[in-house]
């Protein structure tokens, strides 16, 4: 008996209700794609080249260095995909006929590399979260003036950098910078004092839009092909002197980490969640009837270099004040072209209670409070050695999702 007699049972998020997507390689083979079941995954691209998936419109779908070919089928075969997956999963004597190439297709974790989903050229962070703007709003600015005027009429954004998004477990070292040690004087360059992470969550573009031509609200939805979990590293004192006044640059894009398995849209359907109408009007483009989200529960783990390790943040995708569907509404008002693979990012997520606050910047108040470890240790920012481990399970009265984890380990700096 192995766990995948009863797929539908699983009660760590990776039974049939899931399938999340990954790019893979085992045994020194090419990289390819699978999907998790439980400890193991699935081995789409040894399914393709024995000729077990029926109707592929090409012939390397998932003999693929990257889900961009699988995305660029379209929605509709996505759906179909997964709805032949699951039946081939739940009854795999039909298509495979010997188990022996079925034990061959499923292949133990802990015997591959992952690696990042999808060829991005183009990522982009949001800043939706309203808590996390007020707070940052009030520690960089003025509290009683915390969010900009734009703030909801539009959802602010920054461009960020595709080059530098990491697979999950790749170290982060500690970078260098120009920093303001006092608000008088010049900058000194050294590495950075208040190295942070930022709690997101990411959705893939799985279909684009010709440059020129907006994706209508209405649309929107079916542009996007999963979700992921993302760490977005935040240098606070690098950043606090650059980002003035054209926005975050060296702060942010020395590393963003991102988790390996791509939860499929239609998977989260069952955690949809209502959002409440915006404050004030907003304009055509943006207005949305029944805006929703997904109830994502996240949690941050911060494990110190002696060993000991805390849940320190608890907080929710529901957190957000801009749906994903008024993100690439206004992405793409001007003509912007969304390309299949972009990865567009909520912005960190803080809820009310200090506890659901994405950052250290805000839990600390940009170090003034330190954050108290139970073992006695504290923590301002990250101190080299850290980990961090972000994770989110979905779960309601019958189905169970998880998204796994998003980890990184902070190095010391160069020597430069
Ligand atoms: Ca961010």
């Amino acid at each position: 008996m192995n766990e995948l007699d009863n797929p539908i049972q699983r009660s760590d998020g990776f039974g049939i209700d899931n399938l999340p997507y990954a790019v893979f390689s085992a045994h020194n083979q090419q990289k390819r794609i699978g999907v998790r079941l439980g400890t193991k995954i699935l081995d789409l691209g040894f399914l393709e080249e024995s000729g077990l998936i029926p109707d592929t419109p090409r012939s390397s779908v998932f003999n693929s260095p990257n889900l961009n070919a699988l995305a660029e089928l379209g929605p509709v075969y996505w759906l179909q995909f997964r709805l032949w997956l699951k039946d081939f999963i739940l009854n795999p004597a039909s298509g495979l006929q010997q188990k022996k190439r079925w034990l061959k297709a499923l292949v133990p974790l802990d015997q591959i590399t992952l690696y990042l989903p999808f060829q991005t050229r183009g990522y982009t962070d949001f800043y939706a979260s309203e808590q996390h703007a007020r707070n940052v709003g009030a520690l960089y600015r003025d509290p009683a003036n915390a969010l900009l005027k734009n703030w909801k009429h539009l959802p602010v954004a920054y461009h960020g950098r595709s080059s530098s998004l990491v697979i999950s477990g790749t170290p982060i070292t500690r970078p260098h910078g120009q920093i303001l040690m006092a608000s008088a004087g010049d900058p000194a360059f050294q590495p950075s004092r208040k190295l942070d992470f930022e709690i997101e969550v990411g959705f893939y573009i799985g279909q684009g839009n010709q440059l020129g031509w907006p994706i209508p609200i209405e649309t929107a939805e079916q542009h996007i092909f999963g979700l992921v979990l993302v760490n977005d590293w935040s240098a606070r004192d690098i950043q606090s002197f650059e980002y003035q006044p054209l926005g975050p640059f060296l702060g942010k894009n020395f590393a963003t980490s991102v988790s390996p398995w791509v939860v499929p849209w239609a998977a989260l359907q069952p955690f949809r969640q209502a959002m409440p109408q915006p404050d004030i009007p907003v304009a055509a483009y943006l207005a949305q009837a029944n805006r929703s989200t997904f109830n994502i529960p996240l949690k941050l783990t911060l494990k110190t270099a002696s060993g000991y390790s805390q849940t320190i943040i608890k907080t929710n995708f529901a957190n957000q004040y801009w749906s994903m569907a008024q993100q690439i509404a206004h992405h793409t008002i001007n003509g912007c072209n969304l390309e299949i693979g972009d990865l567009l990012a909520s912005g960190t997520i803080s809820g009310t209670e200090p506890n659901s606050w994405g950052s250290l910047l805000e839990i600390s108040q940009d170090g003034r409070q330190p954050l108290q470890l139970a073992n006695g240790e504290n923590r301002s920012f990250l101190a080299d050695g850290d980990e961090v481990t972000i994770s989110a399970v979905c779960q309601n009265s019958d189905k169970i999702v998880s998204f796994g984890e998003v980890k990184g380990k902070i190095l010391p700096s160069l020597s430069l």
